[in-house]
């Protein structure tokens, strides 16, 4: 029943919303949002130290931005911290789990000396194997402890089956009695998880292989507390070109999901591209709205090797990955115009292009604009950069737009502003209009169109690329046309 279809996010707020993080909420939103069920938000937030309400804050408007939407919370994992001190109390008083006085000076010992033995390294167990009367004693001396789970002894093991990776078994005697409970008191990831994962009554785990180590173990704690235990997923981790954990250090901004934002991604381009660094169709389609996605998403198809994030941070060119790059031009040159504008407008504003008659008078001349443009743009951020031109008369020359089309032809230096002139005594001025002044000009200078063409794609909006300059010209109209050209000499000086 959809009811029981219970999944969650439970990120350690201790930085940012990571993309590897957003991945992972991506997927447990698509299987919840697939199957009538619900997404908790919980924010395992038990680590004082390095917990920040920065974090907290940049996580949720991380996961909003990407309208990854959560049905339950955000909880907060230290609101619950009479549960977990509650389910360490049971395991101790059922006999799961037990109290170890071992100094860290002691474990490091056995340690070292297990290591030189080249047994195993693992703990001892010597105080699950105490006597009444020695554990009532150093309880009574107030000795510090730490808790631990009993790990069952003998040939037995654990197993369950995930959804992605298949039987995973791993023998009781591979696992130590592992720590639940700190000697401050406070309850560790291993039990606390479980517990919150009780409470919220999650039917299924998704999360990154980096977690096998734990689900093991979690699940001895699931079957000491009584519970039933969920269904496990493990994605494959993204590792960058060299087959290293993408990390912050290692790779800059790019891992987090607010540079994505403010580098003018879309943000279902965004959940596009990192469905795919975990899961595919099994067809080569890599283009998915929303609907398409949820309907064609299962757990079992989600891969089993490592994902590859290509970035290349020694090549200018590629700013992220070019798949990405590549998935954000997709959507934003198919997208509604007016919708695309919408989001342009903050971009423009704050580039200084904004004018408030875009959503009037000039509102079609706008989304003409961004149509005839956004052609070659990967973000909106190349908006205002690369098309300034459209906007102002203050923009940038693309350097190899000024060498070859402009400093190549000395003769453009006068031939630009006389076409000027003569484009300004035409009353209707069109694209055909225009295309016959600039013939007949071409042919008296005997001259090539492409030169006096391409001087004017420089001059006209600094660039080297781009629309045919006819519609270039009806389109940004005679004044602005006839100014620019008329003021080409500017260029040439050094
Ligand atoms: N807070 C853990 C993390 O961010 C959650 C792990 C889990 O999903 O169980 O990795």
């Amino acid at each position: 029943m959809a009811d029981d279809v219970r999944l969650r996010f439970p990120p350690s707020p201790t930085g940012y919303l990571h993309i590897g993080g957003a991945r992972t909420a991506l997927l447990n939103w698509l299987y919840a949002r697939k199957h009538g069920g619900k997404l908790i938000l919980r924010i395992e937030d038990t680590d004082a130290e390095r917990s920040t309400e920065e974090s907290i804050q940049g996580i949720i408007d991380g996961m909003e931005w990407l309208g990854i939407d959560w049905d339950e919370g955000p909880y907060f994992q230290t609101e619950f911290a009479t549960d977990h001190k509650k389910a360490a109390a049971t395991l101790l008083a059922s006999g799961h789990a037990y109290k170890c006085f071992c100094t860290k000076e002691d474990l490091d010992a056995k340690r070292e000396a297990a290591m030189a033995a080249k047994t195993q390294v693992g703990y001892d167990k010597t105080c699950r194997y105490l006597s009444a009367e020695e554990m009532q004693s150093k309880e009574e001396a107030g000795l510090p402890f730490v808790v631990r789970m009993k790990v069952p002894s003998g040939d037995g093991f654990v197993s369950y089956d995930d959804k992605v990776l298949g039987t995973m078994t791993r023998n009781y005697s591979d696992i130590e009695d592992f720590v639940i409970v700190r000697s401050n008191g406070s309850p560790l990831y291993l039990l606390c998880n479980v517990v919150d994962d009780i409470r919220d009554r999650i039917s299924h785990v998704v999360r990154g292989q980096d977690h096998l180590t734990n689900t093991h173990r979690q699940i001895l704690v699931y079957q000491a507390l009584g519970a039933k235990i969920p269904v496990f997923a493990h994605m494959p981790l993204t590792l960058d070109t060299k087959k290293k954990k993408i990390s912050k250090r290692s790779h800059g901004e790019i891992v987090a999901v607010q540079w994505y934002q403010k580098n003018g991604f879309l943000p279902w381009a965004l959940c596009n591209f990192l469905v795919l660094l975990g899961w595919s169709s099994g067809d080569d389609k890599e283009i998915f709205s929303q609907e398409e996605l949820i309907e064609a998403f299962t757990l079992e198809r989600i891969n089993k090797s490592n994902s590859i994030f290509n970035y290349r941070k020694d090549d200018p060119k590629f700013i992220t990955d070019p798949k990405l790059l590549n998935t954000n031009a997709h959507y934003l040159r198919s997208m509604d115009l007016a919708e695309l504008a919408e989001l342009l407008k903050p971009i423009f504003k704050d580039a200084g292009l904004w004018q408030d008659s875009f959503e009037s008078e000039q509102k079609e001349w706008f989304h003409t604009t961004l149509a005839m443009t956004r052609e070659r743009f990967y973000t909106l951020n190349d908006f205002p950069t690369e098309a300034r031109g459209w906007f102002s008369d203050d923009f940038s020359m693309d350097d190899k737009a000024l060498k070859k089309n402009l400093l190549k032809h000395e003769g453009l230096k006068q031939w630009l502003p006389e076409l000027g002139l003569q484009l300004e005594a035409l009353e209707d001025f069109t694209a055909d209009t225009c295309k016959e002044v600039v013939k007949d000009f071409c042919s008296a200078k005997d001259i090539k169109m492409g030169v006096p063409m391409n001087g004017a794609r420089a001059v006209l909006l600094g660039q080297i690329k781009g629309p045919s300059m006819f519609d270039i010209f009806a389109h940004l109209g005679k004044d602005t046309v006839v100014r620019r050209l008329k003021d080409a000499g500017k260029w040439f000086k050094t």
